[in-house]
């Protein structure tokens, strides 16, 4: 095949794939203008052999720094990496290696991420689930009651999946304290959405308790994917996930992919110089703005939210919920649907403009007419 044949071949299959503008259902975006060039100038970088690319590992170094200094802790350590599962899975791991035990186990909220599942199988530790309150917020003195002596983590969400919501982390923190063990806080999400908001939620660093954090730039970072980014602490933790590298230019290695790109490293960068903290913090409050605008528009309908939103992810409660979701994207709209309560989910991502809620609002009137769903 030729040049143009591919190019031609290859566009007929991305013309398969729904535009962001019809997608409601994501926590990933379009990236950011300065992301995508970002991206390109380190398209052939390979973060795996640090000695070679000297430069895109000290732009590494820098947007951690960049990212830590938003989470209280200018000198915390980490690295990005591919999303948030690969983050939620080294900070788990690496608390595990910091307390050897026989039997390890984690205790999680119910509302934590599908990636934990994962952690379980592949780290061997097990999963202690708790309960939450009437808020969707984990209840903590059960995650007290629920700690043993294999215990070598508790897990507090920034920024659930399904509702945006934020676990009371000071509490964990204390928690974690009292009982020493380490407190990794899954902030995906809404690491890059809280430190922007007027009302604050303490969820980082600045609480002594909280030993890691997942935040990734692919998701509101504006990043090219893909983006993910684990923070520690301090160093200590990295070197509990390190393993000798013979034939690289590192002696030693603490990520868990060995090849990995520098590309999405240079765009997240490239985002946060770019915007700012004030340009971030504009954008999050016009995700907010539309999403608030979801909500009155979706209230007229008769649809009441399950929590009043308190960033930009939002869940109304119909029993109808998996139907209006095959109805809609019959019709290339894309939601999700979420089972406890039975509700449908949407994401007010920096795509999702006041225009586009409003052609989804109008889309979605027809559709519950047509199966009756009021
Ligand atoms: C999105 C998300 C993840 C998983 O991130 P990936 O980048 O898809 O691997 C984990 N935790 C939370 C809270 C999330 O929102």
């Amino acid at each position: 095949m030729d040049v143009v044949d591919i190019i031609n071949d290859l566009k007929s299959f991305r013309r398969k794939d729904i535009p962001y503008s019809r997608v409601l259902s994501s926590m990933c975006t379009s990236p950011h203008p300065i992301a995508v060039k970002a991206h390109q100038l380190f398209i052939e970088t390979n973060l795996g052999d640090p000695g070679i690319f000297v430069g895109t590992w000290e732009l590494e170094r820098k947007l951690i720094s960049m990212i830590g200094k938003l989470l209280h802790k200018n000198d915390c350590a980490g690295y990005i990496c591919s999303g948030g599962t690969e983050a939620n899975i080294q900070g788990i791991r690496s608390a595990r290696n910091l307390k050897r035990v026989k039997k390890p186990n984690i205790v999680i909220p119910k509302s934590a991420h599908f990636s934990f599942e994962k952690i379980g199988d592949i780290l061997g530790v097990r999963i202690k689930r708790v309960g939450l309150d009437e808020d969707y917020r984990v209840n903590t003195s059960e995650v007290e009651k629920k700690i043993d002596k294999n215990t070598i983590a508790i897990v507090g969400i920034a920024g659930t999946t399904e509702l945006g919501q934020v676990d009371p982390i000071d509490e964990l923190s204390e928690i974690a304290i009292e009982k020493d063990v380490k407190l990794h806080v899954d902030a995906a999400f809404g690491g890059l959405v809280i430190p922007f908001m007027d009302k604050k939620f303490p969820f980082d660093f600045e609480l002594e308790g909280v030993s890691s954090i997942t935040i990734d730039p692919h998701k509101m970072g504006m990043a090219t994917i893909p983006a993910g980014g684990i923070l520690f602490r301090d160093e200590s933790y990295l070197r509990a996930l390190e393993v000798e590298t013979p034939y690289l230019t590192s002696k030693y290695q603490y990520t868990l992919t060995g090849t990995r790109p520098g590309a999405s490293v240079a765009s997240a960068y490239a985002v946060l110089k770019y915007l700012g903290f004030k340009g971030m913090k504009r954008i999050i409050e016009r995700c907010l703005k539309n999403t608030i605008l979801l909500v009155e528009e979706m209230q007229k309908l008769g649809f009441e939210p399950v929590i009043e939103p308190i960033m930009n992810v939002v869940s109304f409660k119909t029993k109808k919920a998996e139907k209006i979701k095959e109805e809609l994207y019959k019709r290339r709209w894309v939601i999700s649907t979420i089972k406890e309560p039975r509700a449908i989910r949407m994401v007010i991502m920096p795509h999702v403009n006041e225009e586009i809620v409003l052609n989804f609002i109008e889309e979605f009137k027809r559709v519950i007419k047509s199966i009756n769903a009021i």
